[in-house]
């Protein structure tokens, strides 16, 4: 696989295209930002426990029938994905209340939000990740009926998959953003799932151990991130 010019740099991530024009490179960089970009650091480490933790989940949800972009792990910090037509759409399911629904809401960080919350968000720093619904979606062509239905099944499932997933390493799965594409007519799970996207909860002292330790300055980030991984048991 040749790696060729770069298509994106994201705040996270490079994307680079690749001799075959259906697959990209994703480079998982040290880069972490918070609050739309506004807040950014290099932290060492993140990039390669970012990557391994992805891929490491993308392969746990694919083995459980979530189709995904997900093809290999080519280094530490890089894996060979499918090029998605991306939807400008973030999916994110809530099991505990924490973050913008807080705010939003007002309501208090820590209850159970029973059952899971569904919400979509247009994927846009400058406007702030506006939160939108089915209806803003069609009426502005950002997906189809077919695939809002999809992105709201799959991004469930995927909910049943990891919460058990994560159960079972002693940490609650409090809430998590996905992003989907379309690869020839089908919906497909791009992007990542790691601990940049999503809050993960010790089970019983339910300390933080995903980015909002970056968010709120509270260190430790990528060392919480590699104990996530190692109670998953993923190799670093
Ligand atoms: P952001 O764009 O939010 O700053 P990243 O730094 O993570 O985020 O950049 C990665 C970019 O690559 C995102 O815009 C994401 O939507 C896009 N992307 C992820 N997976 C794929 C894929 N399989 N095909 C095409 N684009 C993808």
């Amino acid at each position: 696989m040749e790696k060729r010019d770069e298509l994106y740099s994201g705040k996270a991530k490079s994307v680079y295209l690749t001799d075959d024009a259906q697959k990209l490179i994703l480079f998982f960089r040290n880069d972490t930002s918070a609050f739309d970009g506004e807040k950014v650091e290099k932290l060492a480490r993140k990039g390669k426990v970012n990557n391994k933790f992805n891929a490491f989940i993308m392969e746990k949800l694919e083995q459980a029938g979530i189709p995904t972009h997900f093809e290999k792990k080519l280094s530490d910090e890089e894996s060979l994905v499918k090029k998605l037509d991306m939807f400008p759409i973030e999916c994110v399911v809530r099991n505990i209340a924490a973050g913008s629904l807080c705010k939003r809401l007002g309501i208090k960080e820590g209850i159970d939000v029973s059952p899971p919350l569904f919400e979509f968000f247009l994927k846009n720093d400058e406007l702030h990740d506006p939160m939108i619904n089915d209806y803003h979606i069609q009426s502005f062509g950002w997906a189809g009926e077919d695939d809002v239905a999809q992105m709201k099944t799959l991004t469930l499932k995927v909910n049943e998959i990891l919460k058990k997933l994560f159960l079972d390493a002693g940490l609650l799965l409090v809430d998590y953003k996905l992003e989907f594409g379309r690869f020839n007519d089908q919906v497909v799970l791009g992007d990542e799932f790691t601990p940049d996207g999503c809050r993960l909860w010790d089970v019983t002292t339910r300390e933080k151990l995903d980015k909002d330790r970056f968010r709120q300055g509270l260190g430790g980030v990528v060392e919480a991130y590699e104990e996530v991984a190692s109670r998953l048991g993923v190799e670093i």
